[in-house]
């Protein structure tokens, strides 16, 4: 694993003392509000909701019925009664909502939004994988396919990922899939011996811990702030628990979490630890803070696929819609609903 981490790539270094002030300028957006007025008129005619990552663009973070982060999504696509739900996030999340709501139309405005991590296992390579260790138990993170799903026995937050792993019997063994990180990590808390895919996601290549250090360094008077979602930031939970990451004035906090951290504290500047998307909200509802990216270079640009243009598109043609095979869904709803039964022991929801 050092040696994974050893030879990432090095973003620019820009310090945050360097940075702030245009760190928190108003966002730049070319969007008109026409369009955006388009957006909200199409969704009344539609009977539509919108649910969006943390990780998008602040446009559609802003047109948005619910913002949240992938386990918050489920939470709020199982709960409506809206006719169509559109997915301003990957498409994993999307085929969620629609295993969790098969009776109503998702969209993703973007089919060619994936991600990587969820990549980095096919159907194939899980069953070749599972012949290799007969009898073992899957334990899968939510970035993953319906089809890999279905073929777990739980799907897991970085949240509950921990209590699940604890409570599986001692004489079974594990595979964990698909980020090698979170793996790692739980492997670490909990004692545990596991199988661990050696999947990542891209976004992984802009943080690094070292890095950050330095940047906390620079910046002594700034708390660090890790938001444990996605698999971009399973890599500082992993730094955290090897002692890689100093954990004095670093917090792993859910979004609810950050934001009263940062309104409570005596403190006027934040580094964050997670996707940039996640500074907008941040930045919006405590414009007197500081907030910046612990590493700038760690944008997801299959989150950034999805644009006001073709979330209106989405709505104005009910399409691209998306599907999942009833007999696919049925089995990866098990894992699912067994994800939505654990409570976390971390703070990956809302
Ligand atoms: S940040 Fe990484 S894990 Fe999250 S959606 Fe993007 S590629 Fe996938």
């Amino acid at each position: 694993m050092e040696q994974r981490l050893r030879r990432q790539s090095t973003a620019p270094l820009p310090l945050m003392s360097g940075v702030t002030s245009s760190m928190n300028s108003p966002r730049e957006d070319s969007e008109t509000p026409a369009l955006l007025d388009e957006i909200r008129a199409l969704r009344r005619e539609r009977n539509a909701v919108i649910l969006a990552h943390n990780y998008q663009a602040p446009a559609i973070q802003d047109v948005a019925d619910y913002v949240g982060d992938s386990l918050g999504l489920s939470q709020a696509a199982a709960k409506t009664d809206a006719a169509v739900i559109v997915m301003c996030g990957v498409y994993f999340m999307a085929e969620t909502a629609k295993i969790l709501c098969p009776d109503q139309t998702v969209l993703i405005p973007d089919r060619d939004a994936g991600c990587s991590l969820a990549d980095s296992i096919d159907v194939e390579q899980l069953r070749a994988w599972k012949r290799e260790h007969p009898g073992a138990l899957v334990v899968a993170y939510v970035n993953t396919t319906a089809a890999v799903k279905a073929e777990s026995d739980y799907c897991v937050t970085s949240g509950n990922a921990e209590a699940v792993v604890r409570s599986l019997p001692a004489d079974r063994e594990i595979l964990f899939l698909p980020d090698m990180f979170l793996g790692a990590h739980v492997e670490r808390v909990t004692g545990r011996k596991m199988h661990v895919w050696m999947g990542e996601c891209h976004v992984h290549a802009g943080i690094r811990p070292d890095e950050i250090e330095k940047r906390r360094a620079a910046n002594p008077d700034a708390d660090l702030l890790i938001h444990p979602e996605c698999g971009c930031t399973t890599q500082m939970l992993w730094a955290r628990s090897a002692g890689t990451i100093e954990s004095t004035d670093s917090y792993v906090l859910s979004t609810e979490k950050m934001l009263s951290h940062a309104r409570e504290s005596s403190k006027s500047r934040f580094l964050v630890a997670t996707e940039t998307g996640m500074l907008h909200r941040l930045r919006t509802e405590l414009p007197e803070k500081q907030f910046a990216a612990a590493d700038p270079g760690a944008v997801c640009r299959y989150m950034k696929m999805i644009t006001p243009r073709k979330l209106r598109d989405a709505l104005r043609d009910l399409a691209p819609q998306v599907e999942v095979e009833p007999e696919i869904a049925k089995r990866a709803r098990v894992a699912i609903d067994r994800m939505l039964e654990v409570p976390a022991t971390q703070p990956s929801r809302e």
